[in-house]
């Protein structure tokens, strides 16, 4: 894989966002939380959708959720991804309440299914950059 092409996919690291990539690092998946009303949001934002509040913390949350929707990327729109076709891309409702758009690491044996329970898993990609995806597998890591 080109690793400056993949990197080009890769959001900015921002002060704001940050806290995001810094628990990608340590293995967790890590979410703003409104310190007004409680809701976790995802992406980052200054603002909180529910209650206006900008004050907001971080925090590290469960990694689980159930998928909401999926497809298969079988076209090779993106050249960082041309040597990954077929490859997943998952939308998963979190425990916590946001949904996140990210790829399937695991090829599960049985067809995918709604409000299939996944869990975060932890990869690091060529440019150094840990990314979150998720496994349909129970006993694949954390
Ligand atoms: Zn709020």
């Amino acid at each position: 894989m080109d690793v400056a092409a993949y990197a080009k996919l890769l959001p900015d690291i921002t002060p704001r966002n940050k806290p995001f990539w810094d628990g990608c690092a340590a293995g967790e998946l890590r979410l703003q939380k409104c310190t007004e009303c409680g809701r976790y949001r995802f992406p980052d934002g200054p603002l909180c959708p529910e209650c206006l509040s900008s004050s907001a913390s971080w925090e590290a949350v469960s990694g689980t959720g159930t998928i909401w929707s999926w497809c298969t990327m079988h076209q090779k729109y993106f050249a960082a991804f041309a040597d990954e076709v077929p490859y997943r891309l998952v939308y998963v409702r979190l425990t916590e309440g946001p949904l996140v758009i990210s790829t399937l690491a695991d090829e599960p044996s049985e067809e995918l299914r709604l409000d299939q329970p996944v869990h975060a898993v932890f990869r690091p990609s060529p440019g150094g950059r840990v990314i979150p995806q998720f496994n349909t597998g129970a006993a694949a890591g954390m």
